[in-house]
């Protein structure tokens, strides 16, 4: 074998590259670098969940104030500092990327602040250093990037997550594409701060992909908290205007002056100039690269796991699938990550939490399938005039009571998805659930109280 630099060379270090490389190490990989062309972290922790998830908690007080006063007490006053929040996140989120860097020195893993490429099989340039070095194994962890349609006039005008987080000022106005995640996210994030929002979705309804019911009750919610949808629709040319506004133009003829247009319109795998063509690694047709069931590129020693595959694009499966390279290739245990059953949330105000089968699915994956689901006015909001609702619905197997997939919108829903999640994955049965007592009082509980299969004529 010929020698290399390196035993391992990982490009990324987000969540997924930094968990290969650590638990690689600690497999006795050998001689391991990692490469960031940023900070470490990656999307998640830099510009992505984390940060994300401070700002919903910032933006939820409105509502919180709101409710304090129907429970007799008095708020008063209150401001809200843009700039002082965005200072105390940037400092947490430096915090998390210093314990990822001693997480790596501890780990004895060498941290190279560069923009790595492939410049062949076994080759890789680091682009700032000017120079190249060898690895024996290479795993690519580059992750996403937002994606902007680049076909309309003033598409430039727009921004994108990346830079929502480091905005100098809370825009008054804000004009926000799409209806997926980050589009509902960011919506609401911006409406609970004070500023007046118009999200723009070419669909019917938002979170495409969720269960039909989660889609309605999100969409009615994101509404009822201020945000005005626009659907059916999308962005025709956006135009700078002398006061340093900007308008938007709709297809269906309207236009929106606003201060503010974020693109949330999908994120793309960041391949471009990457030199994949020189290592022989191929992507398939949305541009992602090809990988097997155990992250192998078309490469034989070159992997990838992460967005830049485009499986499940989350941050605990990107760790999931970095362990799970790390166990294949340097601990002698083949380790296929299962991506069915993977529990998500989406941070909406109120949140979403959903795992295994949306009722669309299960329709057509099972001969019979049975549906228990409630809607109801959760208890912290009976004192005030607070309208929000939570759903919550189980969707079962009729034939062998399975429930295969579990629906929740409502406070907490994130929280307790978690553990329904872990049900879901065991393949309890609905008596199973039924035959856990309830925790009372609690939303929770409604999932093991369902008792009455719901029927179209409700
Ligand atoms: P999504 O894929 O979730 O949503 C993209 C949205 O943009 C959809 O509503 C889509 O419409 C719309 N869209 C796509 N192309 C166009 C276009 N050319 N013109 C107008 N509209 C368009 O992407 P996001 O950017 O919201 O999030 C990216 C990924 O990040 C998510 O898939 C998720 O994996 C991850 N993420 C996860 C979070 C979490 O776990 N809480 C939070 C944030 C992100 P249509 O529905 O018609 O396709």
């Amino acid at each position: 074998m010929p020698d290399f630099d390196y035993d391992l060379f990982v490009i990324g270090a987000g969540s997924g590259g930094v968990r290969a490389s650590r638990m690689a190490a600690k497999y006795g990989a050998g001689k391991i670098a990692i490469a960031e062309e940023h900070r470490y972290g990656g999307t998640c922790v830099i510009r992505g969940c984390v940060p994300k998830k401070l700002l919903v908690y910032a933006s939820e007080f409105a509502k919180t104030f709101q409710l304090a006063e129907s429970f007799g007490w008095d708020v008063g006053e209150n401001e809200f500092s843009w700039e002082r929040l965005i200072a105390a996140k940037d400092k947490e989120i430096e915090r998390l990327e210093g314990i990822y860097g001693r997480l790596l020195a501890g780990s004895g893993v060498e941290a190279i602040d560069d923009r790595a490429v492939l410049e062949g099989p076994n080759t890789i340039r680091l682009v700032n250093q000017d120079r190249t070095v060898t690895a024996a194994k290479i795993l690519i962890a580059v992750g996403g990037t937002p994606f902007v349609p680049d076909d309309i006039p003033g598409h430039d005008l727009g921004i994108t997550s990346n830079e929502a987080f480091y905005l100098p000022e809370l825009p008054k106005r804000v004009v926000i594409a799409g209806g997926g995640y980050i589009a509902c996210e960011f919506a609401q994030i911006f409406n609970g701060m004070g500023s007046d929002v118009v999200q723009v979705y070419r669909g019917d309804e938002v979170l495409r992909g969720f269960d039909a019911d989660v889609r309605t009750h999100v969409h009615k919610e994101i509404e009822a908290s201020g945000v005005k949808i626009v659907t059916e629709t999308v962005f025709t040319k956006i135009e700078a205007l002398a006061d340093g506004s900007k308008r938007v133009h709709l297809k269906n003829s309207d236009t929106i002056d606003t201060d503010l247009v974020m693109y949330a319109v999908g994120r793309t795998p960041y391949t471009h100039g990457l030199g994949l063509d020189k290592a022989g690694v191929e992507l398939d047709g949305k541009g992602a690269i090809k990988v097997d069931a155990y992250s192998k590129t078309t490469a034989d020693h070159i992997y990838a796991v992460g967005d830049v595959t485009n499986r499940v694009n989350l941050t605990p499966v990107a760790i999931r699938e970095g362990a799970a390279f790390a166990a294949t290739v340097f601990n002698d245990t083949p380790t296929a990550y299962d991506h069915s059953d993977i529990a998500s949330a989406v941070f909406t105000q109120p949140p979403v939490g959903s795992v295994g089968m949306t009722e669309e699915e299960a329709r057509k994956s099972v001969a019979k399938v049975d549906i228990y689901k409630t809607s109801f006015r959760p208890m912290k909001y009976t004192l005030s005039d607070v309208g929000s609702r939570m759903l919550m619905k189980l969707v079962v197997d009729g034939e062998t009571e399975r429930v295969l997939g579990v629906h929740i919108v409502g406070p907490d829903a994130p929280e307790m998805i978690q553990l329904a999640g872990i049900a879901v994955k065991a393949g309890l049965t609905k008596s199973q659930y039924d035959a856990a007592c309830a925790v009372h009082p609690t939303s929770a509980e409604e999932l093991v109280t369902m008792s009455e299969k719901w029927s179209p004529d409700e």
